[in-house]
Protein backbone atom coordinates (compact mmCIF):
# COMPACT_ATOMS: atom_id res chain seq x y z
CA UNK A 1 0.00 0.00 0.00
CA UNK A 2 2.76 2.34 0.88
CA UNK A 3 4.11 1.90 -2.55
CA UNK A 4 1.11 3.04 -3.92
CA UNK A 5 0.60 5.97 -1.47
CA UNK A 6 4.74 7.02 -2.58
CA UNK A 7 3.51 7.14 -6.16
CA UNK A 8 0.81 9.17 -5.58
CA UNK A 9 2.45 11.84 -3.30
CA UNK A 10 5.53 11.59 -5.66
CA UNK A 11 3.28 12.89 -8.89
CA UNK A 12 1.45 15.21 -5.98
CA UNK A 13 4.47 17.11 -5.41
CA UNK A 14 6.09 17.04 -8.95
CA UNK A 15 3.11 18.85 -10.25
CA UNK A 16 2.38 21.34 -6.97
CA UNK A 17 6.37 22.38 -8.02
CA UNK A 18 5.36 22.30 -12.01
CA UNK A 19 2.37 24.54 -11.17
CA UNK A 20 4.47 26.89 -9.47
CA UNK A 21 6.92 27.14 -12.36
CA UNK A 22 4.42 27.63 -14.99
CA UNK A 23 2.52 30.59 -13.10
CA UNK A 24 5.87 32.60 -13.16
CA UNK A 25 6.91 30.86 -17.13
CA UNK A 26 3.46 32.39 -18.17
CA UNK A 27 3.24 35.40 -16.81
CA UNK A 28 3.74 36.35 -13.07
CA UNK A 29 0.87 37.77 -11.47
CA UNK A 30 2.81 39.84 -9.28
CA UNK A 31 5.61 41.05 -11.73
CA UNK A 32 9.36 39.58 -13.04
CA UNK A 33 11.34 38.16 -10.12
CA UNK A 34 14.60 37.59 -12.54
CA UNK A 35 17.03 40.04 -12.56
CA UNK A 36 18.61 40.71 -16.36
CA UNK A 37 21.95 41.38 -14.49
CA UNK A 38 24.67 42.77 -15.24
CA UNK A 39 22.48 44.48 -18.38
CA UNK A 40 20.26 46.48 -15.52
CA UNK A 41 23.62 47.45 -13.61
CA UNK A 42 22.64 51.35 -14.39
CA UNK A 43 19.03 50.23 -12.32
CA UNK A 44 19.63 47.51 -10.42
CA UNK A 45 18.03 48.01 -6.71
CA UNK A 46 19.48 45.87 -4.26
CA UNK A 47 16.89 44.62 -1.26
CA UNK A 48 16.38 46.49 1.74
CA UNK A 49 17.99 43.36 3.85
CA UNK A 50 21.01 42.81 1.71
CA UNK A 51 24.42 42.92 2.96
CA UNK A 52 27.26 43.30 0.77
CA UNK A 53 30.26 44.34 2.71
CA UNK A 54 31.64 46.63 6.09
CA UNK A 55 31.74 49.81 5.42
CA UNK A 56 32.46 53.44 8.07
CA UNK A 57 30.80 56.18 6.53
CA UNK A 58 32.42 59.78 6.13
CA UNK A 59 31.03 62.92 6.20
CA UNK A 60 31.70 65.56 3.54
CA UNK A 61 34.52 66.91 6.07
CA UNK A 62 35.97 63.41 6.32
CA UNK A 63 34.64 62.74 9.70
CA UNK A 64 33.88 59.20 10.96
CA UNK A 65 32.44 57.82 13.80
CA UNK A 66 34.76 55.96 15.13
CA UNK A 67 36.45 56.09 18.44
CA UNK A 68 38.42 52.36 17.92
CA UNK A 69 36.71 51.41 21.09
CA UNK A 70 37.50 47.81 19.19
CA UNK A 71 33.83 46.31 20.15
CA UNK A 72 33.59 45.31 16.57
CA UNK A 73 36.89 43.71 16.50
CA UNK A 74 35.64 41.86 19.62
CA UNK A 75 31.95 40.70 18.57
CA UNK A 76 33.21 39.51 15.25
CA UNK A 77 32.98 35.62 15.22
CA UNK A 78 36.48 34.96 12.65
CA UNK A 79 39.02 37.62 13.05
CA UNK A 80 37.94 40.00 10.07
CA UNK A 81 38.86 42.82 11.58
CA UNK A 82 41.47 44.33 13.65
CA UNK A 83 41.63 47.84 15.20
CA UNK A 84 44.93 49.87 14.99
CA UNK A 85 44.97 52.29 17.55
CA UNK A 86 47.03 55.07 19.73
CA UNK A 87 46.58 57.55 22.40
CA UNK A 88 47.20 60.80 22.04
CA UNK A 89 46.95 64.41 23.80
CA UNK A 90 43.64 66.10 23.80
CA UNK A 91 44.15 70.01 23.00
CA UNK A 92 40.81 71.00 24.88
CA UNK A 93 41.35 69.02 27.60
CA UNK A 94 45.41 67.93 28.28
CA UNK A 95 44.07 64.55 29.37
CA UNK A 96 44.95 61.33 26.79
CA UNK A 97 42.14 60.11 24.32
CA UNK A 98 42.22 56.81 22.30
CA UNK A 99 41.94 57.50 18.61
CA UNK A 100 41.94 54.90 15.73
CA UNK A 101 45.05 54.47 13.55
CA UNK A 102 43.77 51.95 10.77
CA UNK A 103 40.32 50.10 10.93
CA UNK A 104 41.06 47.10 8.98
CA UNK A 105 38.35 45.00 7.27
CA UNK A 106 39.33 41.79 5.88
CA UNK A 107 36.33 41.21 3.34
CA UNK A 108 37.47 37.70 2.17
CA UNK A 109 37.14 36.23 5.73
CA UNK A 110 33.58 38.47 6.68
CA UNK A 111 30.41 35.99 6.96
CA UNK A 112 28.31 39.59 6.18
CA UNK A 113 26.83 38.52 9.53
CA UNK A 114 26.79 42.09 11.26
CA UNK A 115 27.55 41.24 14.69
CA UNK A 116 30.22 43.88 14.15
CA UNK A 117 27.52 46.70 13.50
CA UNK A 118 25.24 45.47 15.86
CA UNK A 119 28.00 46.20 18.62
CA UNK A 120 29.52 49.59 17.28
CA UNK A 121 28.40 51.97 20.10
CA UNK A 122 28.53 54.95 17.61
CA UNK A 123 27.40 53.39 14.56
CA UNK A 124 30.37 54.41 13.17
CA UNK A 125 30.00 50.95 10.87
CA UNK A 126 27.34 50.05 8.42
CA UNK A 127 26.67 47.43 5.54
CA UNK A 128 26.97 49.02 2.39
CA UNK A 129 25.14 46.78 -0.72
CA UNK A 130 28.09 46.25 -3.25
CA UNK A 131 28.65 43.15 -4.09
CA UNK A 132 31.11 43.34 -7.07
CA UNK A 133 34.20 42.07 -5.46
CA UNK A 134 35.50 39.73 -8.05
CA UNK A 135 39.44 40.11 -7.63
CA UNK A 136 42.46 38.81 -9.40
CA UNK A 137 44.39 39.16 -5.92
CA UNK A 138 42.99 38.58 -2.67
CA UNK A 139 44.99 40.90 -0.98
CA UNK A 140 42.91 43.85 -2.43
CA UNK A 141 40.25 42.18 -0.12
CA UNK A 142 41.85 43.41 2.53
CA UNK A 143 40.72 46.97 3.41
CA UNK A 144 41.16 50.08 5.92
CA UNK A 145 37.85 51.93 6.77
CA UNK A 146 38.63 55.30 7.95
CA UNK A 147 39.72 57.29 5.14
CA UNK A 148 43.22 58.98 4.62
CA UNK A 149 43.48 62.46 6.58
CA UNK A 150 39.67 61.50 8.33
CA UNK A 151 39.33 62.17 11.90
CA UNK A 152 36.78 61.36 14.16
CA UNK A 153 33.75 63.75 14.49
CA UNK A 154 33.89 65.65 17.51
CA UNK A 155 30.49 64.77 18.51
CA UNK A 156 31.88 61.49 19.04
CA UNK A 157 33.27 60.69 22.82
CA UNK A 158 35.06 57.62 23.69
S1 LIG B 1 29.88 41.14 9.39
FE1 LIG B 1 30.35 39.51 10.88
S2 LIG B 1 32.08 38.38 10.00
FE2 LIG B 1 31.93 40.35 8.90
S3 LIG B 1 33.32 41.71 9.98
FE3 LIG B 1 31.30 42.01 10.89
S4 LIG B 1 31.22 40.61 12.63
FE4 LIG B 1 32.93 39.96 11.34
S1 LIG C 1 33.68 50.82 14.29
FE1 LIG C 1 32.49 51.13 16.17
S2 LIG C 1 32.87 49.31 17.41
FE2 LIG C 1 34.44 49.35 15.83
S3 LIG C 1 36.18 50.40 16.80
FE3 LIG C 1 34.99 51.94 15.69
S4 LIG C 1 33.59 52.78 17.25
FE4 LIG C 1 34.35 50.84 18.06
Amino acid sequence: MSYFSNIYYGIKSLLTGMSVTGKYFVKAPWGTITQYYPDNRDTLKMFDRFRGEVVMPHDENNLHRCTGCQSCEIACPNGSIEIIWDRVVDETTGKKVKVIDKHIYHLSMCTLCNLCVQACPTNAIVMAQNFENSVYDRTQLTKVLNKPGSKVHPDVKE
